[in-house]
């Protein structure tokens, strides 16, 4: 390790968004320490520094952790992220969540770190008036998940004010496709995103796919949502310390393609990809499942310097597919 290299604690380092933080932490030359309780992350993912496995719930395992890589930022990415589980289990969602935050917070604070960058969500703005939704957009949450983590968003705001903290907060849309190299994937269990399910759909790993309502007022009547590749997710995340660093006030960002797919689009460009015919069936809608959600990301392009690398639908899913194959070919 070079002395002047900066280290990076990322916690929820082994999961999905986390483990593509850290590949693109070191390849801007940081190192990536990975605190991860494994419930929901892989240990396979952590491939660009150490491990070191704890909960956030666990004051005496974090300070230990800050105590022997006494890192100069924390990512967040920790927290339980299944919005029909938080409904049945709201309790779990605000311990882990928030009380979680609160705790690595305040670990932050007793090692003197002062620098984090949080997973926000589109799940904090609920069912939005209009689209594009910008981060002036009202946040009003309609389950505990986006609670949650509306919650940390105004918790991170009053730490700032209080305990001189710089955070940035990045508001995901819908987080897709994998690492291009094939190293790192979506790797869900159980899974629950469209584009792994009707990839499996298409490997003949599951017989259908139910498409939640086609009676939505869009194009084909079915959702749309701004899938973001993870790379550029990754990537705004690195561009987020960076402009932290350079003074940059503490804010939330958008983080999307600012273009918008319907599920039926994604079956399309699934069936276009892997070259595979998909079953669909029509299911009812989805509760809580608004018709559009688009991003406006202006202030990430013009504050983080931040531009998405992937926004074409077909490259989101073939880079996904390559990795879904790894252990699945097509039938
Ligand atoms: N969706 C669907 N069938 C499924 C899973 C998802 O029709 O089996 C739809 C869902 O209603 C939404 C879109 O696909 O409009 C993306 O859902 P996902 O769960 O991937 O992400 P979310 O938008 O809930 O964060």
């Amino acid at each position: 390790m070079k002395d002047n290299q900066k280290t990076v604690l990322v916690v929820g380092g082994a999961g999905y968004i986390g483990a593509h933080a850290c590949k693109a932490i070191a390849a801007a030359g940081m190192l990536p320490v990975v605190y991860d309780n494994l419930v929901h992350g892989h240990e396979e993912f952590v491939q660009w520094g150490p491990f070191e496995q704890g909960d956030i719930l666990d004051s005496d395992r974090l300070d230990a952790v800050f105590r022997k890589h006494k890192p100069d930022a924390v990512m967040h990415f920790a927290a339980y992220a299944y919005v029909g589980e938080s409904v049945e289990k709201p309790d779990i969602y605000y311990r882990n969540n928030v009380c979680g935050t609160v705790n690595l917070l305040d670990a932050m604070l007793r090692a003197d770190v002062r620098t984090i960058v949080f997973s926000s969500t589109c799940a904090t703005y609920g069912i939005p008036d209009a689209v594009p939704i910008t981060e002036e957009t009202a946040q009003v949450p309609i389950n505990p998940y986006g609670a949650s983590k509306l919650m940390i968003e105004r918790i991170l705001t009053d730490y700032g004010t209080a305990f001189e903290l710089d955070w940035v907060a990045l508001r995901y849309f819908n987080a897709a496709g994998a690492d291009p190299d094939g190293e790192i994937g979506e790797w869900h269990v159980p899974e629950t995103h469209l584009i792994p399910l009707v990839l499996e759909a298409a490997s003949g790993h599951r017989t259908h796919v139910t498409i939640f309502g086609d009676d939505y007022d869009t194009l084909d009547g079915t959702c749309v949502r701004d899938y973001i590749h993870v790379s550029d997710l990754a990537d705004a995340h690195v561009k987020a310390l960076e402009y932290l660093a350079q003074g940059g006030q503490s804010d939330a960002f958008n983080l999307g393609n600012g273009i918008g797919f319907s599920v039926q689009e994604v079956v399309e460009a699934v069936e276009e990809v892997t070259d595979c015919k998909v079953r669909i069936t029509i299911g009812p809608r989805r509760p809580g499942d608004p018709a559009r959600l688009i991003s406006d990301t202006r202030r990430a392009r013009e504050e983080l310097q931040w531009q998405p690398q992937y926004s074409d639908l077909n490259g989101i899913v073939s880079s996904a597919w390559k990795w879904h194959q790894r252990d699945k070919p097509c039938n």
